[in-house]
């Protein structure tokens, strides 16, 4: 520590959002925009282990076990990581904290710095329309043009508008079904830490079932406001 770091300033986020909602994408946005950075805790243990922190070394030892990586192993390299200068301006949190517990860690890891959380900012969408959408996707499987069911049907039935090639692909994962189990999921993991976020004040609705200009738009207005 050469006391070069200025801490206090530094804007933290957490980005909350179904999959499907366009949270990666709102998040790039959110970076250049803001001069944020997105840290996922997947790259935060990657990038950990391979540098081969202190930290990084305990989290290495417990994957290699098998077992899951345990809130303060991940606390630990979320410290060290915020320390580099790219977070000075702040940061976009992704996956990190999933329990109220993590987000217990979570503050009292930012109120050692001086920071606290800005906005918890929650990617609200209606059920059964992201249903709709993402169950009807499919492309092209010679052109990979991507199509809709009901909102971007091709001409012909079966037929790919920009080649002719009758080689249509749907990811099977993109059924109904699973598309609502994943939305249950996502709902009943995510409840406890926005009703968390909503007690601390620190949380924000942002509708994401509109374009992606405009939802780029709604975060925007509520990213100024905490980061002014
Ligand atoms: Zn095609």
């Amino acid at each position: 520590m050469d006391g070069a770091t200025a801490p206090t300033a530094a804007t933290v986020l957490i980005l909350l959002g179904p999959p499907g909602a366009g949270k990666g994408t709102q998040a790039r946005m959110l970076e250049e925009k803001f001069g944020l950075v997105q840290l996922s805790t997947g790259d935060l243990l990657r990038e950990a282990v391979a540098a081969g922190t202190e930290a990084g070394k305990a989290a290495k030892a417990v994957m290699e076990a098998g077992d899951l990586v345990s809130d303060d192993i991940v606390i630990a390299i979320l410290r060290d990581r915020l320390e580099k200068p790219d977070c000075a301006k702040g940061v976009i949190l992704d996956g990190f904290p999933r329990t109220t517990v993590q987000a217990d860690a979570l503050g009292a890891l930012l109120q050692e710095r001086g920071q606290s959380v800005n906005a918890a900012i929650s990617m609200e969408v209606q059920d059964d329309a992201m249903v709709e959408r993402i169950s009807g996707r499919f492309t092209c499987g010679n052109c990979g043009e991507g199509y809709h069911d009901t909102f971007k049907p091709t001409a012909t039935t079966g037929t790919c508008d920009k080649c002719g090639s009758t080689e249509m692909k749907r990811r099977a994962d993109d059924n109904a079904e699973t598309v609502a189990q994943r939305l249950e999921a996502y709902h009943a993991q995510t409840a406890p830490l926005i009703a968390y976020y909503e007690r601390s004040g620190a949380l924000s609705r942002i509708d994401a079932m509109g374009a992606i200009e405009e939802i780029a738009s709604n975060l925007s207005h509520v990213v100024a406001k905490v980061t002014a």
